[in-house]
């Protein structure tokens, strides 16, 4: 990675956990990809404890060989979605915690990446606290890496959007999209990770069913049965910042 931005333009995922990357965001990574976008994702963990049930009930099973398991799915997924860098902190999880030197090196990554758009979880999760942990981390170090204070001399970071993706039970997290992108170009490719995720094989047509649901408000929203778009798979975002734009 270079820290000097150039022509191509760059995305950063901060997930919670190795997989969260995969279904909730997964086509965007991809679609991204396609259109030229480097895509970096930092797995803050494995989600070695808490989303590797399938794994801990085979016998003789370790903290070591789930996480070596984690990693290789993590890994064969990224590949499928076309990821540019996919970096592992391994801080552990349930419970995930960061402390401030994990911190400034997430920082740095922001600033190397200087990326044009951020996603991380939604901000609250009553079911899983690392997620919203991770969401408010992704906030605190996108503010440090705005900071022309910290680490005088480098290049600050602009005001990429942070895109808050989908949660697993949607309306219990206060979760509420304003975006819908269309992802069935790549759809295939999506899949294609999701059946990486071996260890979570209850959950591959669940998210199928979510993409499904959301092309569907996407047809509505782009002119509904007066000549919506169709799209057959999307993902759901809520932004957090205002846009800025010319037009209306
Ligand atoms: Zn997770």
């Amino acid at each position: 990675m270079s820290g000097e931005k150039g022509a191509v333009k760059t995305a950063l995922v901060i997930s919670a956990h190795a997989a969260d990357f995969v279904w909730r965001c997964g086509g965007a990574i991809a679609l991204h990809a396609q259109k030229g976008y480097a895509v970096t994702v930092v797995c803050l963990s494995f989600g070695e404890r808490g989303e590797s049930a399938k794994l801990w009930k085979q016998p003789g099973m370790t903290l070591d060989k789930v996480k070596t398991a984690r990693r290789t799915e993590a890994e064969k997924a990224a590949e499928a979605l076309g990821v540019s860098h996919l970096i592992s902190f391994d801080l552990g999880d349930y419970p995930l915690r960061l402390t401030d030197e994990d911190k400034y090196r997430l920082v740095d990554v922001i600033r190397d990446v200087q990326p044009d758009f951020m996603l991380s979880h939604s901000q609250y999760d009553p079911y899983n606290t690392d997620h919203m942990y991770a969401t408010q981390v992704a906030l605190e170090t996108r503010m440090i890496a705005q900071a022309w204070g910290h680490k005088p001399g480098e290049k600050v970071l602009g005001a990429p959007q942070l895109y808050l993706f989908e949660p697993h039970q949607t309306e219990q997290m206060g979760w509420k999209p304003d975006v819908f992108l269309d992802v069935t170009p790549v759809w295939d490719r999506k899949r294609a990770a999701i059946e990486c995720m071996e260890g979570q094989e209850h959950l591959w047509d669940y998210y199928t069913r979510v993409a499904e649901n959301r092309a569907n408000h996407f047809m509505r929203n782009s002119g509904g049965q007066s000549g919506g778009r169709n799209a057959k798979y999307a993902e759901g975002f809520q932004s957090v910042f205002p846009r800025t734009v010319d037009e209306l």
